[in-house]
């Protein structure tokens, strides 16, 4: 690993104006992706600003929104009991999204901005790379592809959003707190990353010394349900392939509200909000939930090893929508 200069700063102004002020510098939390890709040579920070010592550890529930300071724990937010009341489908994507291990240490803020796990981004040995090296080309659309997205990119780049929270929280509407050298602001996580075929070397939209501090999250209302459904090749220890978060608010057989968002399709996490329309006020019907998933996906690029993910997207989507609308229904 190369050498780098390490600060440990005791509040967010400092560590703001430590990294705005050098254009070599991050900030460093949870580690648990990160360190990893210095060891592997793909990324080479000058200064490290360790950001574990803030105060920005913690929940906060005041009514309908919950605040959930960035240095939280995935382990910590997984146990709030206000997820498990009102946000299960959240809870249920922390506790598939990885490890007890790594959920201990993994921190809220840390997991919306972690990096690809494609694997030729991740190959330092692997020039061909739009995302690292601007006009290099893409080693993944050249040759095998296959735990990538399909929506929101095209042969610049295939690059997965990875994060499994992230899915509900783009359903929810979450917004993140950011604090900047130009002051605070929220951003909506619908807003927060860049598709790839928007550019594939931008991943998101903040600034260099922006951090993220909080994330404010509507806790669903009563009577809503919800659920996150993760396929995989196996059942643990493993990414995704295709997720599908799902609330519901049911009126008998009637759809009266929901949510969709799906995950391993996007270049972000991707809000269905056409399958949304298309089913709000509409009655339990497998067959328009299939339609529902193909308006999703229509559109999708594909490259060989990509293409299943068209039909698993659709069954995903149809299989949670049946199971939250149906266990919803009196
Ligand atoms: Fe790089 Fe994106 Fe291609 Fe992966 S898919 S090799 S991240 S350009």
């Amino acid at each position: 690993m190369r050498a780098f200069v390490y600060d440990r700063p005791t509040d967010v102004e400092q560590a703001v104006a430590a990294v705005a002020a050098d254009p070599q510098a991050a900030f460093l939390a949870g580690g648990t992706t990160q360190l990893d890709l210095m060891k592997d040579g793909v990324w080479t920070p000058d200064r490290l600003v360790d950001i574990t010592r803030l105060p920005l550890r913690g929940i906060m529930v005041d009514g309908q929104l919950m605040r959930v300071g960035a240095l939280t724990s995935m382990e910590e937010l997984a146990a709030e009991p206000a997820v498990a009341d009102r946000l299960l489908m959240v809870r249920e994507a922390l506790l598939a999204g990885a490890s007890t291990q790594l959920r201990n240490m993994a921190t809220i803020g840390g997991n919306l901005l972690q990096r690809t796990r494609c694997r030729y981004f991740r190959d330092p040995t692997v020039s061909a790379c739009n995302r690292r090296s601007p006009d290099s080309g893409c080693a993944a659309v050249d040759n095998h592809a296959r735990m990538h997205a399909i929506l929101g990119v095209d042969e610049r780049c295939v690059a997965l959003h990875a994060s499994d929270v992230a899915v509900p929280l783009v359903a929810v509407d979450a917004q993140a707190l950011v604090v900047g050298p130009q002051g605070q602001r929220h951003v909506p996580l619908t807003e927060l990353w860049v598709r790839a075929d928007e550019g594939p070397s931008i991943e998101h939209v903040l600034g260099h010394g922006e951090l993220i501090t909080a994330v404010d999250v509507p806790l669903l209302p009563a009577g809503w349900r919800s659920g996150y459904l993760k396929v995989r090749d196996r059942a643990s220890y493993e990414f995704v392939l295709v997720s599908a978060a799902v609330a519901v608010l049911m009126d008998g057989d009637l759809i009266a509200d929901l949510r969709i968002a799906l995950g391993g399709v996007g270049s972000v996490p991707w809000r269905a909000r056409q399958a949304e329309q298309m089913l709000r006020g509409t009655h339990v019907d497998p067959v328009r939930f299939e339609q529902a998933g193909r308006a999703t996906v229509a559109g999708a690029y594909t490259l060989p090893g990509t293409a299943f993910k068209v039909d698993l997207a659709v069954a995903t989507l149809t299989r949670q929508l049946l199971a939250m609308t149906t266990e919803a229904t009196p």
